[in-house]
């Protein structure tokens, strides 16, 4: 995730694009860059903010050109990798934001036709096809590029022989294009341009466009031309920044379907990336804290299932004071930030008793990455809420993706297996996009529940550590008193709890536990309990013991926690909305980076 932004028309281009730049900050920040021409192409890049860009580059003529704002999937966050790209010749420059799932096929293909590469990223092969197709129609190339791109991109480029001509194109990365007067403008989002035109049109995956400062073409991959109307944004700057969604966390729920499919992309499941990883362990054991401990919870059962190797989880802060025993599990750190300081120091004292390391990480380049023996990315972009939504869900699918990984590399898993695995988790996008799709149904439940002061979270098996996860979400960020536990446990003392002032959200999906969970969800309803349980879509079963239910699509077993904790997820979102609680900044609680100060 990052932000992209066009300009052409009579203006100079610099301030325009700096400025668009500062408006797409919140999507990735950790480098910089410009591409201008005027006679010549001009260009500037760095590691850092676009303030940093900003104090650090001249003043540069010229009335078209690109800007971008990384956020690294592929190669640490530095100059070099900072984008635009350029080809050998430094005529084409072009920016991206996405996975270009091929591009280590693609990379050697390049390198022995003879083209230098000078960064770390996927993105870099995309300008030296672009040279390779240039013949003197910018358009024609960037067609003849994306044909051979597979992945997520959002591309712009501009060629110094091209004046006045910025093009680009989309496949599931977002773009816009802003239809000025005497000048046109592309923008990943809205908020960069809306400065200067509330006129978009939303190009579509597929599409191509074409701006010059008095005309915008839209091509198909065919190269055959769309007619599309503009519409006018109705929106404020502010609510812009939010995508036109109330909190950061609604929409980072609603992203979650783009940056699920992004970490399946990331974690190179195709069979033509291979299966292999460094490591054979007989055990593992995953260490991490809050949602990341939950995460690495439902992980456990993956490891357990598809990759057949006994595991178990620890919190991070506990490990480090547990004794070091004689047997050698492979360590699991997961931490979105990769800067958490529990979860660091856990994987350090796992080193000194020699364990190998793996870490489960969001943020590129980030200290737990140079830690650990091997790192396992997660491609969720950048999440500005304080509640985790979408960096836990793609913590799943790295997971999911790792124990098909370590299943196949040991030997556990056949190959047909772990494809008809990888067909399964390919679908999970379109799934969520369902859920969300109902989600006033799921806010109608939730403000009915909002006004309580105590509720349960039930789950068994791999559902479990949702129910844990659901409960986490609903306290932190609308101080109800919530509490996940095992279905088979409410008997053991918590039941005593339980009244008709208390509603329990019972997770009783078609699985292994169903039948258990329905006696479980008859032992709070005696209790007088309000309960809504979470089913699977067309058990009517289920509605004849519930008082509400939420169901969701049929997948395997192991991958329902995704579509499971989406439902718990906008449940806890709208319940805390309904009480008039801050979402975003939650009281008392600070994302992981700013935590570390105050840890011990
Ligand atoms: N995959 C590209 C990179 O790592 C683009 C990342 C982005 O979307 O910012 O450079």
């Amino acid at each position: 995730m990052c932000g992209i932004i066009g300009y052409t028309g009579d203006r100079q281009a610099q301030g325009i694009i700096l400025a668009g730049l500062k408006r797409l900050e919140y999507r990735g920040y950790d480098s910089a860059g410009i591409a201008i021409v005027d006679e010549n192409l001009e260009m500037f890049k760095d590691k850092g903010e676009i303030g940093h860009l900003e104090e650090s580059m001249p003043g540069i003529k010229g009335n078209f050109g690109i800007g971008h704002t990384r956020w690294a999937t592929h190669g640490k966050p530095m100059k070099n990798n900072s984008h635009p790209m350029t080809d050998c010749k430094n005529e084409i420059a072009l920016v991206h934001n996405g996975i270009i799932e091929n591009y280590m096929t693609l990379k050697e293909e390049l390198m022995k036709r003879g083209h230098v590469f000078r960064s770390e990223t996927d993105t870099e092969v995309a300008v030296h096809l672009l040279e390779e197709f240039y013949d003197g129609d910018l358009e024609s190339a960037v067609l003849k590029t994306v044909t051979k791109l597979k992945g997520s991109y959002a591309i712009s480029v501009i060629h110094k022989k091209e004046k006045g001509k910025v093009v680009c194109a989309r496949m599931i990365s977002p773009l816009v294009l802003g239809i000025g007067k005497g000048e046109n403008f592309i923008a990943s989002d809205v908020p960069a341009i809306l400065e200067y035109t509330d006129r978009m049109i939303y190009l579509l995956d597929g599409e191509i466009a074409t701006i010059t400062k008095n005309n915008v073409k839209i091509q198909d991959l065919e190269g055959n031309e769309v007619k599309r109307e503009w519409e006018i944004v109705d929106m404020s700057l502010e609510g812009a920044e939010k995508g036109g969604y109330e909190h950061f966390m609604l929409k980072e729920i609603f992203e979650q379907p783009k940056v699920i499919q992004d970490t399946i992309i990331g974690t190179s499941l195709s069979s033509e990336n291979g299966y292999s990883i460094g490591f054979k362990p007989d055990t593992i054991k995953i260490i991490a804290c809050g949602t990341s401990y939950h995460a690495g919870y439902v992980g456990k059962h993956m490891f357990e299932e598809i990759a057949k190797t006994p595991t178990t989880v620890e919190l991070a802060s506990e490990y480090r004071f547990s004794s070091a025993t004689t047997s050698q599990p492979l360590i699991i750190g997961i931490t979105q930030s990769g800067e958490t300081t529990d979860t660091l120091s856990a994987i350090r004292t796992a080193k000194k008793r020699g364990h190998d390391t793996l870490s489960i990480v969001n943020i590129v380049g980030s200290t737990m990455t140079r830690e650990a023996d091997e790192t396992f990315y997660t491609r969720a972009g950048l999440e500005v809420g304080v509640a985790a939504t979408k960096t836990y869900i793609t913590q799943l699918i790295a997971i999911a993706s790792l124990a098909i990984k370590m299943g196949v590399t040991k030997g556990r898993l056949g190959i047909d297996r772990a494809r008809l695995l990888e067909n399964q988790m390919r679908s999970l996008p379109k799934h969520v996009r369902s859920i969300l799709s109902n989600a006033a149904e799921i806010k109608e439940l939730a403000e009915s529940i909002s006004d309580v002061n105590s509720m349960f979270f039930l789950g068994r098996n791999i559902n479990y550590p949702v129910a844990l996860e659901g409960a986490l979400k609903m306290k932190e960020i609308s101080y109800i008193h919530a509490e996940g536990y095992p279905g088979g446990e409410l008997k053991h003392g918590p039941l005593a709890l339980v009244t008709s002032e208390t509603p329990v959200i019972a997770i009783a999906v078609r699985d292994q536990t169903y039948e258990k969970m329905l006696g479980n969800i008859g032992e709070v309803s005696a209790r007088d309990a309000k309960v809504i349980g979470i089913g699977t879509e067309g058990d009517r079963e289920l509605e004849k013991y519930v008082d509400h239910t939420i169901f969701v699509p049929e997948v395997p077993h192991l991958f329902t926690p995704v579509l499971t904790s989406v439902v718990l997820q906008l449940l806890a979102y709208y319940a805390a909305n309904a009480r008039g609680c801050e979402i975003d900044k939650p009281r008392h609680l600070a994302s992981a980076l700013q935590w570390n100060d105050y840890i011990n």
